[in-house]
């Protein structure tokens, strides 16, 4: 097929696709979806050959004073989550040392609406916004060599990536949130880079959007160029206004994971939350596109059994990443050089 193959060789030469090509993946039929995954897969092959796992702490859950629609968090919400407030820094160290105990290599403290009630900032002490502080939540990503003290850690400035989502694309999102705006998130991510944090941005696909809305926050997040893009699927929690949005497919999940991998060939894709929910039984096939995935349980939902994802891994004929093993292709990792003066640090800034 002249438009896969044409994918496939820009993938594998690092090219942008065009946007029209990029639809014309989502608008593939069922009896095409192989194909788009051998395709994809060949992509993701070139610069990925292991799955990366990473393990979220939720430190508050609920609670959150922000009205994101889809969220189980969200002001408002009606549905029957945990709700507690901030984690003692020694839960949390335990939590993420068992994620580390089940093989993730990477630990995602994740914080809705403010973060200083945390005592964990992201290092910085040159009077500049913390990441994520006002806007929403967001992910402090520390190495498993850290998990065991997070406070410390942060404060040593042994946070290395920041993950905030930008979600849906620009057009939609005033449909999705009131409480801050899409250009707020964007800017939250580049503070975030500035800062010298790797950034993890993505989006979540089954809000009732259109090709055109995913293909469009898809190339955005190319345009922010972050490390990492974790790819969310709707969880409906009933209690939130996006409770009846059950519109995915295993195929369409599959269609769009592939979209991603081709317009971002050597950033680690993570298939996020939603995974078992939508993919199901095809949950093996998206190991072919993506890099990375979430080892147990979401923010507020249970994942399946750490040792099925294992499993799988080692069904589809993968291996798991180890922690000394880099995530980005070299080519990509020579690009960006990793902050490790000024703020933070015991070294002089760059000024
Ligand atoms: S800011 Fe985050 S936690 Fe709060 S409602 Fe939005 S998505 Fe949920």
């Amino acid at each position: 097929m002249d438009l896969l193959d044409s994918l496939s060789a820009k993938g594998l030469r690092r090219e942008l696709p065009t946007r029209e090509e990029a639809l014309a993946v989502l608008a593939t039929s069922d009896d095409e979806l192989l194909d788009v995954v051998a395709a994809a897969g060949r992509v993701r092959r070139q610069w990925f050959g292991r799955v990366k796992l990473n393990y979220l702490v939720n430190l508050k859950s609920g609670l959150c004073p922000e009205d994101c629609s889809y969220c189980s968090q969200r002001i408002g919400s009606k549905a029957e989550i945990l709700k507690y407030t901030w984690l003692k820094p020694q839960e949390a160290a335990a939590a993420a040392k068992a994620g580390v105990s089940g093989g993730a290599k990477r630990c995602a403290w994740w914080r809705a609406g403010a973060a200083r009630a945390t005592g964990m900032s992201s290092g910085r002490r040159d009077g500049g916004r913390d990441p994520g502080r006002e806007r929403g939540c967001g992910g402090l990503c520390l190495p498993r060599a850290a998990v065991g003290r997070p406070g410390v850690a942060a404060a040593r400035g042994r946070v290395h990536a920041y993950n905030h989502n930008l979600n849906t694309a620009e057009a939609t999102y005033g449909d999705i949130c009131s409480t801050h705006t899409y250009e707020d998130r964007k800017d939250t991510v580049r503070e975030a880079q500035a800062a010298g944090l790797s950034a993890c941005s993505g989006l979540i696909a089954g809000m009732g959007e259109s090709d055109a809305d995913l293909v469009d926050v898809v190339f955005a997040l190319r345009e922010l160029n972050p490390d990492s893009v974790p790819v969310n699927f709707l969880i409906p929690f009933e209690g939130t206004p996006l409770a009846k949005e059950w519109n995915l497919t295993p195929q369409r999940c599959l269609r769009i994971l592939a979209m991603v991998r081709f317009v971002c060939p050597d950033v680690e894709v993570r298939l996020a939350g939603g995974r078992e929910v939508h993919l199901r039984t095809l949950q093996p096939l998206a190991l072919h596109l993506v890099n990375s995935i979430f080892l147990g349980d979401y923010l507020t939902s249970e994942g399946q059994a750490g040792q099925a994802d294992l499993d799988m891994i080692t069904d589809a004929g993968f291996t798991v990443e180890g922690a000394d093993e880099a995530t980005l292709p070299a080519e990509r990792e020579a690009a960006v050089t990793v902050r490790r003066r000024g703020a933070g640090t015991d070294l002089p800034p760059n000024a």
